[in-house]
């Protein structure tokens, strides 16, 4: 069974959307098969965003995702990766269509890093190396 790692970010945490993020996850059919709730360190974040590195918002996205705790979730289900996708919506939360995580939760707040309430992985080998970076 596929898996994928979910990370409700810092900005979902301190706006009290953690169980909304979760109950959606759950509706739509996915088992929630681990979890917790962590402040992430700049080291970990730095193999999880490896591929941001150099990048004019990476430094931003590290500040932001080391601010406060976080809920880290491993998600089981068949194409897990691709539905929880569908369901947070476009990266750009003004973008994010109505119905997606994004959409109906998420705004611009002016700040350097599109704060966007959550992660899902990419790809299964992005998954299998986020979950073994963050479990
Ligand atoms: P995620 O990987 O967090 O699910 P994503 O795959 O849609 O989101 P990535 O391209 O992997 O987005 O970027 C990782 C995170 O970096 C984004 O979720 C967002 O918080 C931030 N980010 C990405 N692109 C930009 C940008 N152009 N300006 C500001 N912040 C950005």
């Amino acid at each position: 069974i596929e898996r994928t790692l979910v990370i409700v970010k810092p900005d979902g945490f301190r706006r009290g959307l953690t169980g909304e993020v979760l109950r959606r996850i759950e509706s739509k059919g996915y088992v929630l098969a681990d979890l917790h709730i962590t402040t992430p360190d700049r080291e970990r974040l730095a193999r999880h965003y490896e591929e941001h590195q150099g990048k004019p918002f990476y430094e931003p996205l590290v500040d932001f995702m080391s601010s406060g705790p976080a809920t880290f979730v491993v998600v089981e289900g068949h194409r897990c990766i691709e539905g929880f996708r569908a369901l947070a919506g476009a990266t750009d939360p003004t973008k994010a269509l109505p119905g997606t995580i994004r959409g109906d939760l998420g705004r611009d707040w002016g700040e350097k890093v599109q704060a966007n309430i959550v992660h899902g992985s990419d790809s299964p080998e992005s998954a299998a190396r986020e979950i073994s970076i963050w479990f």
